[in-house]
């Protein structure tokens, strides 16, 4: 099964609300006038065609011969920056910005006072620097707030806050910064409010404060609940839905996240284009979480839903959208197994990539990529499968990064498959670490929360009339359910993994002691078959391959056992090579049935063993006892029975099985 595309949604639905406000700031189009080359209209110019940072040679050249003779004041550098900026020249664009600073308190013009701080901060990031960068925001911010125009303009301040965001050394500072923009301006417009609520919680999102983040988007929904007039208010909330789908995703809690996508469903948007961008931007969330219950009609369905509203999207948006769903029904395929039909939407999906100029969703690349990845490993191909794992590994970019857990569970995968001790030891390390570290993380989120909430408790009690209040206090304890259901959840897998063996995939020791105290009426009233293998002349197999590859071969036994006994029964690495198998309601013909199976697997497989003195490749010896119905027995007692019947097959030649009797 592919497990590798789980958190990846939620990073594509981040990113896609990120790319579209960009897009939003982009609307006019006007080309550069060069007519007129006065520095207040060069300021102009620059301000109508801003994000587009490609300036044409002539124009460059045009303004520079025209500056020369200027008054060198905040107009004259933060042009001469901007040129620098937009020719990706970042240490002259700095020196430039930095002098524009000068007197620039004196400019009237709000766009040059924020994006010559906006502006040398993006330059200061790619430079690697990152001193001054709070300092710079909170200039951008100053000014902001002190223009009308420019206060309810909430791309302006996301273009101020994201990039910090993205940092770590500012990322706790620029979400002080975004929450007191919130909060303390004054007179701000409720859809600004609603915008840059979503935003503080993207972030809060993309560093996995989970509580954090629900409990704004809670109060995005809540403000839009109270101001259904408000134009996109639908948009904002139906986003706060999907997004909360997605986190609940995230934290393993599949059928839950789909309830969330379908009350960002049932919202209401007027607009088409604002309509159909959002229902897309949930059905493809959605899709994802019903593959993941393995629901593969459902997902089938929210394909073709997604179908319909294509064609309201902008023509940008369109192909984007398609290539997602050649991704999806590729993933489809993927999970039933077929994976030749997988391969083709992926090619379709590439094909529609190479073609796609303006991106929506981004890390498209990625996800395909991934999938195509996934069905390597499942054909076998490991060493291409490696490959692409290794280059998604090195895009080092925040793709990339949240994908990390999936990618490195992978490749241990792989590792264990080819018997790659080493690597395979190593990989298990870095899962374990990123998954410790991730829990760890999840864990002070829940502790914060529950804080938080008592603290509201005592809040409701000062300010009983306050219904905002007691509405923050449902949700809070909403956010409290839904973490404490995640963790439990967690639990369970980690107690999976109590229980295994690490190298064979079976089940350990400890398994067979808890499986006693748990089924004791089982073990009274079924009829229960007890199967006991053991490698012939495996100390002469390690004695003369080593090592290693003698784990191979007890890795090769157990995928025999593994497969063979299905859900039938329990499979057990006893000892070294030692496996016990626990078949519940199997008579002894049926037990001898599943043994000849294995034991013709294992031969099938044909792996040389010169050194063994029953043959010359790997066999096994097994010993089969059956308890009858109604018969209280403890479990080691039929194992050792099954055990003396092993002896016999050991001493009559062994490569056979025995029935105790
Ligand atoms: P027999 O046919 O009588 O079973 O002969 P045998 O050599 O297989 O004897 P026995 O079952 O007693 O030997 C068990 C050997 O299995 C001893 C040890 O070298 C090897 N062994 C036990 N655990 C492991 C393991 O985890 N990895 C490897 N490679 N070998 C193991
Ligand atoms: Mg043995
Ligand atoms: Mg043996």
């Amino acid at each position: 099964m592919i497990k590798n595309i789980k958190s990846i949604f939620l990073l594509l639905t981040i990113l896609f609300i990120i790319c579209v406000s960009i897009k939003n700031n982009s609307v006019y189009a006007q080309k550069l006038n060069d007519s007129n080359l006065s520095k207040d209209s060069i300021i102009d110019s620059i301000e109508s065609t801003y994000n587009k940072k490609e300036l044409e040679k002539n124009y460059i050249n045009k303004v520079r011969a025209n500056l020369k003779g200027e008054v060198k004041d905040s107009e004259y550098y933060f042009i001469q920056g901007y040129i620098d900026y937009s020719i990706h020249d970042y240490k002259s664009a700095i020196k430039n910005f930095e002098l524009a600073k000068k007197d620039i308190k004196n400019s009237k013009d709000t766009f040059l006072k924020v994006y010559n701080y906006i502006l040398l901060n993006n330059c200061l990031l790619e430079e690697g620097k990152s001193e001054n960068l709070i300092t710079n925001a909170k200039k951008a911010i100053t000014y902001i707030k002190e223009d009308k125009s420019y206060k309810n303009n909430s791309n302006v301040v996301w273009e101020v806050i994201f990039p910090l965001s993205y940092n770590a050394k500012t990322k706790d500072e620029s979400i002080k910064l975004l929450k007191s923009y919130i909060e303390e301006t004054s007179n701000l417009d409720i859809e600004t409010k609603m915008a840059l609520r979503g935003n503080l919680a993207i972030i809060y999102t993309m560093d996995r404060k989970y509580g954090k983040a629900i409990y704004n988007y809670l109060d995005v929904i809540n403000l839009a609940k109270k101001h259904p007039n408000i134009d996109k208010a639908g948009v904002y909330e139906a986003k706060a839905y999907t997004f909360i789908g997605n986190i609940v995703y995230e934290l393993g809690l599949h059928k839950e996240a789909i309830d969330w996508y379908d009350m960002a469903i049932n919202i209401k948007i007027p607009n088409k284009l604002n309509n159909a961008e959002a229902k897309v931007n949930t059905y493809i969330n959605q899709m994802h979480a019903y593959l993941s219950i393995g629901d593969y009609d459902k997902c089938s369905d929210v394909v073709n839903e997604t179908k319909k509203y294509i064609k309201y999207l902008d023509k940008n948006e369109q192909d984007d959208v398609e290539i997602l769903l050649n991704y999806n029904i590729a993933n489809i395929n993927i999970h039933k197994g077929n994976y030749e039909e997988a391969k083709k939407y992926i090619k379709k999906g590439s094909e529609l990539l190479k073609e796609d100029k303006v991106e929506y969703f981004i890390h498209k690349d990625i996800f395909l990529g991934l999938s195509y990845a996934s069905i390597l490993k499942e054909e076998g191909n490991y060493k291409e499968a490696l490959d692409i794992y290794n280059k998604i590994l090195k895009l080092k970019n925040e793709g990339a990064k949240y994908i990390e857990i999936d990618i490195y569970s992978d490749i241990a995968e792989i590792y264990s498959k080819i018997g790659d001790l080493e690597s395979y030891k190593k990989y298990n390390e870095i899962l374990k670490e990123k998954k410790e570290s991730l829990d760890e993380i999840i864990k002070n989120d829940y502790i914060e929360y529950s804080i938080k909430a008592y603290e509201n408790e005592v809040l409701k009690e000062k300010e009983k009339n306050e219904q905002i209040k007691v509405l923050i206090m449902t949700c809070i304890v909403v956010i409290l359910i839904i973490i404490l259901i995640a963790r439990i959840v967690r639990v369970k897998a980690l107690k999976k993994l109590h229980y295994q063996d690490s190298m064979t995939g079976l089940y350990n020791r400890r398994y067979l002691d808890d499986y006693e105290q748990r089924n004791i009426k089982k073990l009274e009233e079924k009829e229960i078959s007890i199967v006991l293998l053991d490698i012939d002349y495996f100390k002469k197999y390690n004695d003369n391959y080593g090592h290693i590859e003698g784990d191979k071969v007890i890795k090769e036994v157990s995928n025999s056992v593994l497969m063979n006994i299905r859900k039938k029964g329990i499979g057990i690495r006893f000892g070294g090579e030692e496996i016990v198998i626990i078949l519940e309601d199997t008579s002894e013909n049926e037990a001898i049935e599943i043994v000849e199976k294995i034991q013709k697997d294992i031969k099938n497989k044909a792996i040389e063993h010169k050194y063994s003195l029953v043959n010359d490749i790997v066999t096994t010896s097994i010993g089969i006892y059956t308890k009858k119905k109604n018969m209280k027995e403890d479990i080691y007692l039929a194992i050792d029975k099954a055990d003396k019947a092993l002896y016999e097959s050991k001493n009559n030649g062994r490569n056979r099985y025995s029935i105790y009797n």
